[in-house]
């Protein structure tokens, strides 16, 4: 165990050193990043996909199946129940941050954890949205998440819009859903324009997405791969670090702002 964390430390150490001259960093999340605070991610054995079926997921299922909304609000209704708060990673972002070294931080998530965690609005880009408001698909209502979940815990399995009797869906990007334009214009800016990004706790495997660690790639920037398991495009990245993201990226960024 001692030899797993000397290594560790050493690898940390070393990927710190590499990183040291960057000042334009991107952080570029996964729920991987979240599941320290309780949070199960999609792929992981323990994982969404374990107890639900992906493709009852989809945006045209969601619009089309009053089966596959029930089976998103009892989803819903799960998430709503777990009262998450940010973890050691979350909250190292910030400290990157603090240290003026972060240009954004480019969230997969949809769990609002990085928000919470303090990180400055203006650094953040939720590229799938955000789960804690629901609107209406015809007339555009909003309203919180919990407001919605209330309805569906008084029985409403699928509820409806109160103004027009519209479909109403959580503010996030389901699959076979397109990014809002603004949205990704602003997270391809932000990718092409780093000089390191880290892709943390992220299998790498649902695009647009990925696509934003092969663009910092082709403009010269420092590729660190941090999870728990090999992603696909670990041959791309200059450093790798296996293992926890509320481990290794606090201890990375200790690293990092002890080197400064
Ligand atoms: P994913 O489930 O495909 O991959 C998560 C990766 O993180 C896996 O490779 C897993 O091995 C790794 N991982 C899990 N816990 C870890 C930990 N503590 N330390 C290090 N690695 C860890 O998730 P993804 O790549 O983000 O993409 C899938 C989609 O999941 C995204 O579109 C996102 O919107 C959605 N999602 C979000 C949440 C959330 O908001 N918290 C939760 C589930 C899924």
């Amino acid at each position: 165990m001692e030899r797993t964390w000397k290594r560790t430390g050493d690898e940390v150490a070393a990927a710190a050193e590499r990183l040291r001259p960057a000042r334009r960093m991107v952080v570029f999340t996964g729920a991987g990043v979240s599941t320290d605070s309780g949070i199960p991610d999609f792929r992981s054995p323990d994982g969404i996909w374990r107890r639900y079926d992906p493709r009852q997921f989809t945006y045209q299922r969601y619009l089309s199946d009053p089966g596959a909304r029930r089976q998103s609000w009892r989803l819903r209704r799960e998430f709503q129940a777990m009262r998450p708060r940010p973890n050691a990673a979350h909250l190292a972002c910030v400290r990157l941050a603090e240290a003026g070294r972060l240009q954004a931080v480019l969230t997969q998530n949809i769990d609002g954890l990085h928000g919470d965690a303090g990180l400055d609005p203006e650094l953040l880009c939720e590229l799938h949205g955000n789960g804690r408001f629901v609107a209406c698909l015809s007339c555009g209502d909003r309203m919180p998440m919990e407001a919605a979940v209330a309805r569906v815990d008084a029985g409403e399995e699928d509820p409806a819009c109160r103004r027009c009797g519209g479909i109403l869906k959580a503010t996030t990007v389901s699959f076979g859903q397109a990014l809002p334009r603004a949205v990704w214009e602003r997270a391809e800016a932000m990718a092409a324009s780093c000089d390191a990004f880290l892709a943390v706790g992220s299998s790498l495997v649902v695009y647009p997405a990925a696509r934003l660690p092969e663009l910092a790639i082709q403009v010269g920037a420092t590729l660190l791969i941090l999870n728990r398991e090999p992603t696909p495009l670990d041959p791309l990245a200059h450093l790798t670090l296996r293992g926890e993201c509320g481990v290794l990226l606090p201890a990375l960024v200790d690293a990092l702002l002890e080197a400064a």
